[in-house]
């Protein structure tokens, strides 16, 4: 007899996984480190004062965006968030 774990749903369609990203607001972060301990698959890095976000093994799960605080993580849609200009 063969038993087989059981499939889990993906919480987010996968498709829309690939269309999205989360981005941080460098102004706003204060690298209090809360959304790197809610990462399930660890994708958050914060280096002094910068926060990175794997973007190949970040699953959308949009555990970070709900924990900061200060709301300084978004997820956008892909092509939706530019850098800021000078004139901005
Ligand atoms: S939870 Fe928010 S303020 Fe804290 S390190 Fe993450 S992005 Fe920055
Ligand atoms: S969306 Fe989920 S997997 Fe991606 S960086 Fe945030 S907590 Fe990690």
């Amino acid at each position: 007899m063969i038993f087989r774990k059981p499939r889990q749903q993906p919480s987010k369609p996968a498709v829309a996984a690939h269309n999205r990203r989360v981005v941080v607001d460098h102004n706003v972060c204060y690298f209090c480190g809360a959304c790197v301990a809610v990462c399930p698959p660890d994708s958050i890095f914060l280096e002094n004062t910068h926060l990175f976000i794997d973007d190949e093994t970040c699953t959308r799960c949009e555990r970070c965006t709900d924990m900061c605080p200060v709301h300084a993580l978004k997820m956008v849609e892909v092509g939706e968030w530019k850098l800021p200009t000078m004139s901005s």
